[in-house]
């Protein structure tokens, strides 16, 4: 059963704008922590601000936990909404120790109901100590659990983060993903985050709805996303990967392309006469020189750290229109360019993509 509901909503903001959030329908259940992934300008904030009551929609439903929230014109105030909200700045205030941040969001509390529910949350995001300090006097992913504790502290129905993890640096944001996760779990939470980052989305949400141009691409949980996305945009925002134009072969067990023929997975349904895969880079596996099914000469090599990107120009290539496939190599490999190299593809790891 859906604890939020939200039915074709849609944003306008001029009249003659093309909509910002266009028929967007999403069920969210008690306890999930979903994610609203995708580029810059595809609607995502603006997502997050109807669900709060900050923005009006121009058209459709919202309901949480059971109370229409937005309904035709009516609209119920943000603050009634059992919402908790942490911003990408976190927006603690400077002049109020930690206890005081946590308590602002108590004003009808008892004083002390307010105190013992604030340390309570201090507590469940590890801070208890750090109660008579300062925002100032706390490190970045420190100022991020107080958000976090503030926003849980009136019990809100579900808590909204807006790229809370984006003025993290790399590793304290890979610790802050964990944390916050965790935490949200701990308090059985529903959650929505708002983030342009695939890994952000991938650790911290049970599912994932990718958006573009204020419409839905897909929802999935993290896994089914990565191995089978839906269309284009999907394959290539999340991850990367190579797109291949196909022909089903007679044996409809695999596609021509330009590359050669592409065995398909053994679970695949469709029947389709042209087709365009999603071929993971990963499912793309170095051979022993020249006992792959596929052999090309390594256009580009870019050092990735944990493995090495091979950029291959196949060698039964009819024309050089084509993009060169990516390929990741263990960076022990002695790969550079001009090398010839022999590969496999997984057909586990190859997706039909509209
Ligand atoms: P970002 O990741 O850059 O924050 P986003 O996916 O959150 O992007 P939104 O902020 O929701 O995108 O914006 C969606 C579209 O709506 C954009 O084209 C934006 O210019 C437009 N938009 C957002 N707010 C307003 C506003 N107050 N008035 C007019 N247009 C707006």
């Amino acid at each position: 059963m859906s604890f939020i509901e939200m039915k074709n909503i849609s944003k306008r903001f001029g009249r003659h704008d093309s909509p910002a959030v266009d028929k967007m329908s999403l069920d969210i259940s008690k306890g999930e922590i979903i994610t609203l992934l995708g580029p810059s300008g595809c609607g995502k904030t603006t997502t997050l601000r109807m669900i709060a009551g900050f923005e009006q929609p121009t058209a459709g439903t919202i309901e949480i936990g059971g109370t229409k929230v937005f309904d035709e014109g009516e609209s119920l105030p943000p603050e009634k909404r059992g919402i908790g909200m942490v911003f990408q700045d976190y927006a603690l205030f400077p002049h109020m120790n930690i206890l005081k941040n946590v308590m602002f969001g108590l004003t009808k509390w008892p004083t002390r109901e307010k105190k013992n529910r604030a340390r309570e949350v201090l507590e469940l995001v590890g801070l208890e100590e750090y109660a008579n300090r300062y925002p100032t006097e706390l490190s970045g992913g420190q100022q991020q659990r107080i958000a976090l504790a503030r926003a849980l502290a009136p019990k809100p129905h579900v808590v909204l983060m807006d790229e809370p993890f984006s003025n993290l640096d790399a590793g304290l944001r890979e610790k802050m993903r964990f944390d916050v996760t965790n935490i949200l779990r701990k308090a059985n939470t529903t959650a929505i985050m708002v983030t342009h980052d695939q890994k952000d989305a991938f650790a911290v949400s049970n599912r994932v709805v990718v958006m573009n141009d204020g419409v839905i691409q897909q929802i999935d949980q993290p896994k089914e996303m990565y191995r089978c996305p839906k269309n284009c945009f999907v394959a290539q925002f999340v991850g990367k990967t190579n797109l291949l134009d196909g022909r089903m072969a007679e044996d409809q067990q695999s596609i021509h392309t330009h590359i050669g023929k592409v065995s398909l997975p053994e679970q695949w349904q469709e029947r389709l006469e042209t087709v365009k895969l999603s071929i993971r880079p990963e499912g793309c596996r170095l051979a022993e020189q020249g006992s792959g099914a596929y052999c090309g000469q390594v256009e580009r090599v870019t050092y990735g750290g944990e493995y090495q990107e091979l950029y291959v120009r196949l060698h039964n290539e009819p024309e050089l229109s084509n993009e060169p496939m990516l390929l990741y190599a263990p960076v022990e490999q002695d790969v550079e360019v001009g090398h010839v190299v022999s590969f496999d593809i997984k057909p586990e790891l190859v997706a039909l993509v509209d």
